[in-house]
């Protein structure tokens, strides 16, 4: 069989079970096994593959027709243009995150800010990306274990260092930050079975269920955090697209930020909250 053929084959199985991107899906668990990036598919069409490679790309099909998501079968993502080690002790780093790390790269550079605490780290995407970006000394925290096996190795990945600790919140932080960042659990614990396959099934639920409000962690986040900030610094979440009001008055009513500040992704919706220069 040729590499076209075999593309087209599991794309049309794909979308039989409605997986959102059939042809690029194809592509990518096809140049997983080939060791070939997507122009290199699409130069080579006629390449015949072997037995032994057709016997790779059909098992990895077979898991995204029972809609695992796409990065933890090939175990890659990429993530404000990098590229970052995924499995499903994580959730998949998304692209709305990325508004929360451009922002906190924005405030790093123009209060020249010197370190930053990252919580619930996960795949350390946030980490990651704002260390390589802005240079500051990040810290960044998990409860799991395996989380920070992933975060570290992420980490290595990108060539950053990296200060991990294993932590449930602020149980084993110590000292102070410029910059408190965290894309906590969200989701309101009845809406998770309502979501995609992908994300229900598969993806860590304590890393998407924010109790019954999707509130908890900011509640306990905001109420144990002055601690832990420096005079002048900001904190930034990211929330839900209906969590903007509550979040931002959660830091307006236990803090005198200089500013609060609610920041909408690609969509327009509401997808950071940001408490701007604690005076
Ligand atoms: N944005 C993710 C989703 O919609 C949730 C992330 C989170 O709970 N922190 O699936």
């Amino acid at each position: 069989m040729t590499i076209s053929e075999v593309i087209n084959k599991i794309s049309s199985n794909f979308k039989v079970v409605n997986v959102e991107n059939p042809k690029l899906d194809s592509q990518l668990i096809v140049g997983n096994v080939l060791k070939m990036d997507r122009a290199m598919l699409l130069t080579y069409p006629e390449k015949e593959i072997s037995d032994d490679e057709y016997e790779k790309i059909m098992e990895m099909a077979k898991k995204r027709m029972l809609r695992e998501p796409i990065q933890y079968i090939i175990g890659q993502c990429e993530f404000m243009g990098l590229d970052f080690y995924v499995n499903e002790n994580t959730l998949i780093p998304r692209n709305d995150t990325e508004v929360l790390v451009e922002k906190a790269i924005e405030v790093i550079k123009s209060e020249k800010y010197l370190n930053g605490l990252d919580i619930g780290t996960g795949s350390g995407s946030i980490a990651v990306s704002v260390a390589k970006y802005s240079k500051i000394q990040m810290t960044a925290i998990d409860i799991s274990e395996k989380a920070i096996e992933v975060a570290k190795k992420n980490a290595e990945r990108n060539e950053v260092k990296i200060d991990f600790i294993l932590s449930n919140l602020f149980e084993n932080v110590e000292g102070k930050f410029d910059i408190i960042l965290s894309n906590p659990p969200y989701i309101e614990t009845d809406v998770i079975e309502t979501l995609e396959p992908e994300v229900r099934a598969y993806e860590p639920k304590t890393a998407l269920d924010g109790g019954k409000d999707g509130l908890i962690f900011y509640r306990e986040i905001v109420e144990k955090c002055s601690k832990y900030i420096n005079k002048g610094g900001s904190i930034i979440f990211e929330i839900g697209y209906n969590q903007g009001k509550q979040v931002a008055s959660l830091l307006e009513d236990n803090f005198n930020f200089e500013k609060v500040e609610v920041l909408k992704d690609l969509a327009g919706l509401d997808r950071v909250v940001i408490g701007y220069k604690l005076c």
